[in-house]
This record gives structure tokens, C-alpha cells and sequence, in this order.
């Protein structure tokens, strides 16, 4: 399947339903460590993101990932809507004018969108982020197929994010608890892991 605008539109609304699916555990992660409004605000981030493409289609991807980063930098509050604003405002300017993706194209967009959220967040991994699932993502994002290339990515984000459980944050609200942070999974990279495991369940 060619990954053109169409299709990335597609692969933006599967992430959206993945998203609502797992609203109400993103809360539970951001009740454990944070303020608990972190699957609240993706629903409703990605609900606006859905009806921005209900009223029209950009003509390349990178038209799409520009959709959906000023959708969630005007939507969406608290910590997460910014820095994935700025992912995907990152990973636009990354594919270019490209009316398709390619494995090297999708592989730089996640580069792209890693820098993004350490230039705005100043987070490195280890500090109990979302940068812990997109840090290895990005660094596994190789393959024959952008299929190859997401699966690569979001099983490392899988893991990444996995890796958060026993860490001690030291960005964004979780890093308010100090030691008693530990032993919580990190919302943000969760919700990373999943929207990476569903763009490539959409495009395998
Ligand atoms: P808030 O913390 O403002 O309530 P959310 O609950 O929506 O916002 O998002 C929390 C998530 O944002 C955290 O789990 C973490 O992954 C991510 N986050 C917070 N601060 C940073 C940062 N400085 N850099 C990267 N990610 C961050
Ligand atoms: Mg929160």
C-alpha cells in the first residue's frame, strides 16, 4: 500500500480510536504519577484531529502531520498536546513535499519528531518521558518497507516505554513525586508506544 496522504489520514484515524480505546488507562498511569488528565487529553486532542480531517484531506503527508501538530498545539493542554505538536510539526518539515513515504522518509520523520520534543521538553532518556519510548524508536526505525520500519519502531518503543516502570522522573509533573515516582509506567511513553504500534499495524 502506497503511504500517501490518503493513507497517512487512515493511519492518523486508527491512532485516534487506539487512543479512546486507552483513554481510561492513560488516565490510571497520570493519576498514579501526575494529574491524571493525560488519555483525556489525547481523546480530545485526537477527536479534534478526526473532525479537522472530516472537513478536508491534505494533499501530502506532510500536509496531514501538519494537521494534526497545529490541532494538538491549539487542543490540547498540559505538557503532552505541545511536544507532540511539535513531533509532528517536526516530522512535516522531515518528509517534505514527498507525495509518499518511503522506509528512509518515515524513518527521518521519527528522527525529526525525537529532536522536536528534546528541543522543547529538554528531557534525555532515562528521565521518565515520552522520550524513552521515541529515543529507541527512532534509533530502531530502519527496514525494506515502512511496514518493517514502524514495527521496528514501535516495538522498541514497546520496550522504552517498558523501561520507565522502575525510573525516577526528572521532567514534567511525575518529577514533582521524586522517589516515589518509581515502579509507575510513564504515560507520556505509553502513549508513545501505542500510537507507534498502531501507524505500523496501519501500514503492515
Ligand atoms: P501534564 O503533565 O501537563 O498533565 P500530560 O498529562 O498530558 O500533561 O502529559 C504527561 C506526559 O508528558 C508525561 O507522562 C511525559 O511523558 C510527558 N512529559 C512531561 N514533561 C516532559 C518533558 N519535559 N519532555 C518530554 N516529555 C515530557
Ligand atoms: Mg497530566
Amino acid at each position: 500500500m502506497a503511504c500517501d496522504a490518503a493513507a497517512v489520514a487512515s493511519a492518523v484515524r486508527a491512532a485516534a480510536s487506539v487512543i479512546t480505546e486507552h483513554r481510561d488507562e492513560l488516565v490510571r498511569l497520570d493519576q498514579a504519577i501526575g494529574d491524571g488528565d493525560h488519555g483525556e487529553n489525547m481523546k480530545r486532542g485526537f477527536g479534534f484531529v478526526v473532525a479537522a480531517l472530516d472537513a478536508a484531506v491534505p494533499d501530502t503527508p506532510a500536509g496531514v502531520f501538519k494537521l494534526v501538530a497545529t490541532t494538538l498545539i491549539s487542543k490540547v493542554g498540559g505538557a503532552a498536546g505541545p511536544l507532540y505538536g511539535t513531533a509532528f510539526l517536526r516530522a512535516s518539515a522531515a518528509v517534505g513535499t514527498s507525495a509518499v513515504l518511503t522506509p528512509d522518509l518515515v524513518a527521518a520523520a521519527l528522527r525529526a519528531a525525537l529532536e522536536g520534543v528534546v528541543a522543547r521538553g529538554k528531557a534525555e532518556v532515562g528521565d521518565k518521558t515520552m522520550v524513552d519510548a521515541l529515543s529507541p524508536a527512532a534509533d530502531a526505525a530502519s527496514g525494506d518497507t515502512v511496514a518493517a520500519v514502524l514495527s521496528a519502531a514501535a516495538d522498541a518503543a514497546e520496550s522504552g516505554a517498558e523501561s520507565t516502570v522502575p525510573l525516577v522522573a526528572r521532567k514534567g509533573r511525575a518529577s514533582y513525586l521524586g522517589e516515589r515516582s518509581a515502579g509507575h509506567l510513564d504515560p507520556g511513553a505509553r502513549s508513545t508506544s501505542l500510537l507507534l504500534r498502531s501507524f505500523a499495524d496501519s501500514t503492515g
